[in-house]
């Protein structure tokens, strides 16, 4: 189970009587966050920092935790913030400050100079935000009482992006072939993404897939067609085809698994060896949290497993998504993303259908793909581009919407959305923006979510949506002269 540590800020001036509430009101707290978001994550309290020394070893201990993925502070008292200075600068995680105090009310009645000095975060928290800005610190505030129903939300919102951080800093992906060649947005550098990220991006031949799915015993590939017709229904007489797609993904399954790989990508034009490009084998995997990117595109591949891992205990869809082609009908533009054929099996509104026809590119045989409709609603398209000195990522509010007629000669899954505030200046915003043909696309992740990671990994954040304006448009893109 992941887990944050609670750091709580004091000194050592207000007498042990104090120190001694300042720990149990903290154990309060975090026994309270236990019961509220334990199926979330798990909260543990270190000592009381009342010293630099003190401060050094609990973020030590933050360091050296690997169940650790972030860290939650409080000033109950006041704090002097130099104290705090050495232990953030060992500090390499997600770190919260939380503005709050252990009492909601403010007892008029009662209150007294004792009390005032105990329960000081407007004065402590002060101080420290201060040092965390001049020490040019990520990091998330969170303000109100910890009980509030807002906080807590606000504090799971910042574990679920924790966990994903820890995720990508854990990331390992495949890269079967490289980068489809020609291509730009999808290309960049492997080393800035492990250098920022944590990324390590390893390639392999496709060969390697090639000779595991032919080594794929009857009974692997027996029991892989068993779960695609338990979770989808067959429409194709073609079945030795989607026992090839099953071949592969046995194939990917074991490869990943023994090389620690949590996402891949391939390319079409890198299929030494296999018959097909991987259709189902891709979008039944993704569909397990698993990331993938065609076309050689590890950046989605990573970025698609990390917002998965994101959207874990969520209800909606996350998944890959590349864009194709509009209706642009005025007034009712509307986007038609349908990849050649990897579209998530996550995103089906409706029981996914196996079909095997023609690719059209590629000149292998016929790939099996899964077919259905997609889920409708509010979501987000988000990408992750490499601008050569820096990472940016995008991230724009669309309405994903059912297909306005049916598209019977098109055998793909099919994902239809509407652009906000509107399809001129929503569209125009990616472009200026730079984003990138792949993206990912998610039911249950909010702009919030994404501003959060971007905040805490330090990455170049723009948004699009209702408050986007066309003058907008101008910050997006302006030459350097
Ligand atoms: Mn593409």
């Amino acid at each position: 189970m992941s887990k944050l540590y609670f750091v709580v800020g004091s000194q050592d001036l207000y007498g042990e009587e104090c120190l001694r509430q300042v720990a149990a009101d903290s154990q309060k707290m975090v026994d309270f966050f236990n019961k509220k978001l334990g199926d979330t994550v798990t909260f543990e309290l270190l000592p009381t920092v009342e010293t630099s020394e003190i401060c050094v070893q609990d973020m030590r201990k933050v360091m050296n935790d690997d169940d650790c993925v972030g860290v939650v502070t409080w000033m109950h008292t006041f704090s002097p913030a130099k104290m705090w200075i050495k232990g953030l600068q060992i500090l390499q995680k997600p770190l919260l400050h939380l503005h709050t105090q252990a009492n909601e009310k403010l007892p008029y009645d009662e209150i007294d100079m004792d009390f005032m000095n105990l329960n000081q975060a407007a004065h402590g928290d002060r101080e420290y935000g201060y040092i965390l800005a001049r020490l040019n610190k990520a990091h998330e505030v969170v303000a109100g009482y910890y009980e509030h129903e807002d906080v807590l939300a606000k504090i799971r919102q910042f574990a679920q992006v924790a966990k994903a951080i820890d995720y990508s800093h854990n990331m390992r992906v495949a890269t079967f072939g490289n980068n489809m060649r020609d291509v730009a947005v999808t290309d960049g550098n492997r080393l800035s993404c492990e250098i920022k990220y944590g990324w390590e991006i390893k390639y392999w031949g496709i060969g390697e897939i090639a000779e595991l799915a032919k080594t794929a015993t009857d009974a692997e590939v027996d029991a892989k067609v068993a779960e695609y017709e338990s979770k989808y229904t067959m429409a194709t007489d073609n079945v030795e085809a989607v026992r090839e797609q099953a071949r592969y993904e046995v194939a990917f399954e074991k490869f990943l698994a023994a090389n620690k790989c949590h996402a891949f990508t391939d390319t079409f034009q890198d299929l030494h060896n296999m018959s097909q490009l991987p259709g189902i084998a891709a979008q039944n995997i993704m569909a397990k949290g698993v990331g993938f990117g065609p076309e050689g595109d590890y950046k989605i591949s990573a970025f698609s497993a990390i917002l998965m891992k994101m959207a874990e205990g969520r209800d909606g869809a996350t998944g890959f998504i590349e864009d194709y082609t509009y209706d642009l009908t005025a007034g009712q533009e509307l986007e038609l993303a349908s990849h050649m054929l990897e579209v998530p099996a996550s995103f089906a509104a409706t029981k996914p259908k196996i079909e095997v026809h023609p690719l059209g590119i590629g000149g292998k045989a016929d790939p099996a793909r899964l077919v259905f409709d997609s889920v409708t609603g509010d979501g987000i398209q988000v990408t992750l581009i490499d601008m050569g000195d820096h990472f940016r990522i995008i991230c724009a509010d669309i309405e994903l919407v059912p297909v306005p007629k049916p598209m019977p000669k098109l055998p793909v899954a099919q994902i239809m959305y509407r652009h906000k505030p509107n399809f001129q200046i929503g569209t125009a915003a990616w472009c200026y923006a730079g984003g990138a043909h792949h993206s990912v696309v998610s039911t249950c992740l909010t702009r919030d979510d994404i501003a959060m990671f971007a905040r805490l990994t330090g990455t170049e954040l723009i948004t699009i949506g209702e408050d986007t304006t066309e003058a907008d448009l101008q910050k997006f893109f302006m030459p350097k002269f």
